[in-house]
């Protein structure tokens, strides 16, 4: 009797530490899954690839760097153009092209918790309109949308097309977000989708510049701007300043070092070009 009653005890022990365990485990995964969905980064678990062939395209780089290009840049955030393109902005302002910025978020980090979304939303477009007219740029305009969680719908869509339908640009730099970094931030990805769509229907884009890409086929020597594009991170100092500013500075440097050696130059900045019109 004693034996037969005693092993569905053991069984019931067993069962329960499995249960617990499950749910401890199921709570890790929910807590961290829950954590990956709050966080504004994207990464793919399935790693896209570059599509096959590649090759090299020329986006009319006479014509864009003519005095007089019209030129619009779209990004997510305070400081995403001097990171990616400021050695291209540098040189496209000396070539005395008509450039444009466009920020579809506010820069306010209103995701992070404890912090003060206002004050530092004001700080960081401060801080890129002062960085934008270092580079030329004739209008910064800042759509106002949610930091860290940017949208593909009809309201930002809209916004960036009357704004482009202003400008009326030949050439639109924005985010690449068919081919974004495998680790990268979604608001970016969310402005190069925007940019994308947004330039399509508007005649005057005959060119799309799409920067912070694993696809690239066209980059442009920034040798010589490297120090104009140094000094340009250093304005975003509630961004970088001190170790973090040095840090970035080696990062952006290793990814201009990595674009100049596809073309054979010490520094590169890199683009996927398609033709969209004309
Ligand atoms: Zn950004």
């Amino acid at each position: 009797m004693n034996l037969r009653a005693a092993k569905p005890v053991v069984l019931n022990v067993s069962a329960k530490k499995w249960r617990r365990r499950a749910l401890v485990y199921g709570g890790l995964l929910a807590g961290l899954w829950g954590f990956y969905v709050w966080q504004p980064w994207e990464f793919d678990f399935v790693p896209r690839q570059p599509p096959l062939p590649n090759p090299p395209v020329d986006p009319d780089s006479g014509r864009l760097f003519l005095k007089g290009a019209r030129v619009a840049v779209i990004t997510a955030h305070p400081d995403d153009s001097e990171f990616y393109i400021g050695g291209v902005l540098t040189k496209l302002h000396a070539d005395g092209a008509e450039m444009y910025e466009i920020v579809c978020t506010d820069g306010d980090k209103g995701y992070y918790p404890f912090s003060h979304p206002e004050a530092l939303g004001e700080v960081r477009r401060s801080e890129q309109r002062n960085a934008a007219a270092v580079w030329g740029a004739r209008q910064v305009d800042f759509l106002g949308f949610p930091d860290g969680r940017l949208r593909v719908n009809d309201e930002t869509i809209g916004a960036v097309e009357s704004r482009l339908e202003q400008i009326q640009p030949e050439y639109v730099l924005a985010f690449d977000g068919d081919y974004a970094p495998r680790f990268s931030h979604q608001d970016h990805r969310r402005a190069g989708d925007l940019a994308q769509i947004a330039a399509r229907r508007v005649p005057s884009v005959k060119w799309l510049l799409r920067f912070s890409t694993i696809a690239p086929n066209y980059a442009v020597d920034i040798t010589d701007e490297w120090d104009a594009q140094k000094a340009l991170l250093a304005l975003h100092r509630s961004q970088f300043s001190g170790d973090h500013l040095t840090w970035i500075e080696n990062m952006v440097g290793s990814n201009a070092e990595a674009d100049g050696e596809r073309i054979g130059v010490d520094l590169a900045e890199s683009f996927r070009c398609s033709r969209l019109h004309g």
